[in-house]
């Protein structure tokens, strides 16, 4: 016997190289102009996989040879290459709107990412958010990178074993079946970097996996030269217990950081997503010490002008935080990954930084280093402002340096094939590459039989899809052989369809809807208006109330016969089964616990489908709703997990369901069976909220509120002296704060206006470093007022104190305004960079 050499691919003739650089291009995962090249290649495995990867992999050389001599796919292959070509060097929006920018580059960090079920690096929302970025810089021409972690397993996958439980499966990523190939570096070696770890070096391999113009860089330690335990540090993403989440943390903050410095590659704004990658905060400033020979300090305030910090948890428990302990052991045993001591990093991680049992919070340290932080909704921002307010003491909540930009999805890559034409037709093939002002407006006008045809394809597909998950399901479950066949059957084509998917767990509800079974069953079954429902869903391993949720659900479709052709589980909720879920239904519901839903994102892909939305007034819907485009429910008010506040709410979940939205979908048909009321509705939905809520307009204001002006702070410390100045400043600020104070204050009104007069007694700071001001805070009547007052004469007879005027229109009480100071500085952000604050009472 001949052992044979074992190769990636079949050997590729000449004249198909062009296949393997398509397939390799997760482009594929969006743009749907060479699916017919695939399919021609492998109708069957096609239809399964829609992987073109996969394809490569498992095509014998025969039918490769057959290819390579076949005149007319190689027209087409040629064509398909060309076009691609093409869509990678076609100017794009950045290039024609930011000629002159701030920044060159932007490092992504996240710790998943979901560009596909081709590439299972992802768990849910958060990735999903950073593989639509990274679709979405693709298309606008961003110049943004991916730094990531390349899990073997991924997160699980998911089965129902008899008795309706979850099982939990890990199935080996093996990167040879996944469209990655490793990083060479310039002598053609695979790139590998030794990450210091105490007492050892930890190899971490560099991979790379290519999204239309973007590059996403994934380290893995699966490395035979590391240590057994070394190599498992990237086996599972949220598995482990803290130390091993630490390991990985350094990985994705200090090995990705070092990888791009290794490429050579220096940009100007890392974004972290989510605090796990804040520890590139602390390699980033390394980098500099060593570059520009400065201490830390100095390092940070040079750097942290470029990072931005995106959060997503709406609870405090949400913050990854370690032990001091376990923290000192690993910094103090790698001072050459953190270059600097224990105390000076601890301290950023605290809130009080002298307190030696407080744990490590990485929000903290990711605020601490970032110049900008932003919440995913217009809520989550005000209840960030909350949560970060200990960070900022005695700073008025709304002025806590929190913004928000919220979440958005890629359109194109959740966009059925009926819905991107319907979309083409009437807003053009470039419709997501650019600004998106008249998108809403040409929508509009398309007519109802259209949108109404939309949705009847987009139902029939995926009740097409749940059958056939259905059947594999109960075979796999050794369910009687009737009822595999029954299953063929389930659910009707013209049925209100009603989709619930998400992570199961507590406070998103998901078994609200069956608060009330004996109600459920009337409302599915009503034999004039039938309703039917598809749920999917995985609870983390070790939630064991969310894996209860699953099986109350999956026990009581078992227990009700009656139901089979109403309702259907699917299993293993992932990116493929999202996609047939949000193209294909009426109506997506969502019933969390305000506020706990920072953004979500599942209700935003049903949008540019025809789906409707029914959700909590939580996350992207608070802001997202109008009676014209949907349903709420919720009172706009936080319950916490009060029990009678659940009964209450599912009760309006019903009430709704029977009453506005199931009565809507079926009556008022026009001559040709269109529901006009439901229609117009769609219509509204689509084209006002697809534009609003897709990640192109999400990563245009990154651009333009984030990026832009980090970058420009960033650029104006290119220079040592700058840095020093701020450096000076920070420290003379903190050094005079506790001796400032103030004299009198002389108020009165004339003629309709304020005037105030106040003495301030600086110290030995310099005026220009400080600023009073007369602060107002918002009330029923009024917003939040910050007036800055103006310095007049020195006071005679003290050293360094002067007095402050202002006049205003006396339109509020005069007792609103208070004077304060606070640190002032041309180049800097107050209070994100220092955070002192003095008030008058
Ligand atoms: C979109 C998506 C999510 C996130 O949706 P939520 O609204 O946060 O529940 C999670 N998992 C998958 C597979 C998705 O496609």
């Amino acid at each position: 016997m001949t052992i044979a050499p074992c190769y990636l691919l079949p050997q590729m003739p000449e004249s198909l190289s062009g296949l393997t650089e398509l397939a390799l291009d997760l482009r594929w995962a969006w743009s749907h102009a060479a699916d017919s090249l695939w399919a021609e290649i492998a109708p069957e495995l096609w239809e399964q996989t829609r992987n073109p990867w996969l394809i490569l992999q498992n095509i014998s050389s025969q039918t490769l040879q057959e290819l390579a001599q076949n005149p007319a796919f190689i027209e087409k292959l040629k064509a398909f290459s060309a076009q691609h070509q093409e869509q990678l060097t076609q100017s794009s929006w950045f290039e024609q709107n930011y000629a002159q920018t701030s920044f060159r580059q932007v490092a992504y960090f996240s710790m998943e990412f979901g560009l596909s079920e081709a590439l299972p690096i992802y768990s849910g929302g958060l990735g999903i958010l950073a593989g639509d970025c990274l679709k979405t810089a693709s298309d606008l021409g961003i110049p943004l990178l991916g730094i990531g972690l390349l899990w073997q397993q991924g997160y699980f996958r998911q089965t129902l074993d008899e008795n309706s439980r979850q099982q939990e499966f890990y199935p080996y990523n093996d990167p040879t079946q996944m469209p990655v190939t490793p990083v060479r570096d310039s002598e053609g070696e695979w790139l590998r970097l030794q990450l210091p770890f105490p007492g050892r070096k930890v190899i971490l391999r560099a991979w790379q996996a290519q999204v239309g113009r973007v590059t996403l860089y994934l380290l893995d330690s699966n490395d035979p030269l590391n240590t057994p335990a070394d190599r498992g540090i990237t086996a599972e993403l949220y598995g482990g217990g803290p130390e091993t989440r630490l390991q990985q943390e350094i990985c994705l903050g200090i090995g990705g950081w070092l990888l791009l410095r290794r490429l050579g590659i220096q940009p100007e704004i890392c974004h972290l997503n989510e605090g796990h990658a804040a520890f590139a905060i602390l390699a980033r400033a390394y980098s500099h010490m060593q570059d520009h020979g400065t201490q830390f300090e100095c390092a940070l305030n040079g750097t942290r002008a470029g990072n931005i910090f995106t959060t997503h948890t709406p609870v405090s428990a949400g913050f990854d935080r370690f032990p001091a302990e376990l923290m000192t052991r690993y910094i103090a045993g790698a001072p050459e990954a953190f270059g600097v001591d224990v105390e000076t990093i601890l301290a950023l991680g605290r809130e009080n930084p002298d307190d030696p049992q407080e744990p490590f919070n990485m929000a903290w340290l990711a605020i601490r280093g970032s110049i900008m932080v932003n919440a995913v909704s217009r809520l989550h921002g005000e209840v960030s402002r909350r949560l970060f307010q200990p960070l900022f003491p005695r700073w008025p909540a709304d002025e806590v340096p929190v913004t928000h930009v919220t979440n958005g999805v890629h359109m194109p890559s959740w966009d059925s094939a009926e819905a991107d034409a319907l979309w083409t037709s009437c807003c053009g093939k470039q419709r997501w590459l650019g600004d998106l002002q008249n998108l809403a407006a040409e929508f509009r006008k398309t007519p109802d039989s259209l949108i109404w045809e939309l949705r009847s394809k987009g139902r029939q597909q995926v009740i097409h899809f749940a059958r056939q998950r259905l059947q594999q399901q109960l075979a796999q479950a050794h369910a009687p052989l009737e009822e595999q066949e029954r299953a063929a059957l389930a659910l009707d084509p013209n049925a209100l369809t009603i989709g619930f998917a998400r992570r199961f767990t507590a406070y998103k509800r998901p078994n609200l809807l069956l608060s009330n079974p004996d109600r459920l069953r009337q409302l599915l079954t009503n034999p004039h208006r039938p309703v039917q429902l598809l749920i999917a869903g995985k609870a983390h391993p070790r939630d064991e109330a969310g894996k209860k949720m699953i099986q109350q659900w999956t026990l009581f479709i078992h227990q009700h016969p009656e139901l089979a052709n109403h309702i259907v589980f699917i299993a293993d909720y992932d990116m493929l089964v999202a996609e047939h879920l949000v193209q294909g239904v009426d109506l997506w519901i969502n019933t969390p616990r305000r506020p706990w839903e920072a953004s979500g994102t599942s209700g935003m892909k049903v949008l540019v489908n025809g789906g409707l939305n029914l959700s909590e007034l939580d996350g992207w819907w608070a802001e997202a709703y109008c009676p014209e485009t949907g349903w709420a429910i919720g009172d706009r008010a936080e319950h916490d997990d009060d029990p009678q506040w659940d009964i209450q709410e599912a009760e309006t979940l019903y009430h709704l369901l029977e009453n506005e939205i199931v009565p809507l979908f079926y009556q008022d048909r026009d001559a040709s069976g269109c529901p006009q009321a439901w229609i117009q509705k769609i219509r509204e939905s689509m084209s006002r909220l697809t534009p609003l809520y897709s990640s192109n307009r999400m990563l245009r204001d990154y651009v333009s509120t984030l990026y832009e002006p980090a970058g420009r702070l960033l650029a104006d410390r290119s220079e040592k002296s700058r840095i020093e100045e701020i450096c000076n400043w920070q420290k003379n600020i903190r050094q005079h704060w506790p001796l400032l104070h103030f004299g009198d204050l002389h108020v009165r009104t004339e003629n309709n206006r304020h005037y105030f007069e106040l003495h301030v007694y600086l110290d030995d700071l310099d005026a220009e470093s400080i600023s009073v001001e007369l602060f107002a805070n918002q009330s029923d009547q009024y917003p939040l007022e910050v007036v800055p007052m103006q310095r007049g004469e020195a006071l005679s007879g003290a050293v360094n104190s002067y007095n402050y005027t202002l006049d205003i229109p006396a339109d509020r009480d005069l007792a609103d305004y208070t004077p304060r100071i606070i640190p002032c500085h041309q180049n800097c952000l107050v209070p994100m960079e220092s955070a002192e604050i003095l008030w008058y009472r």
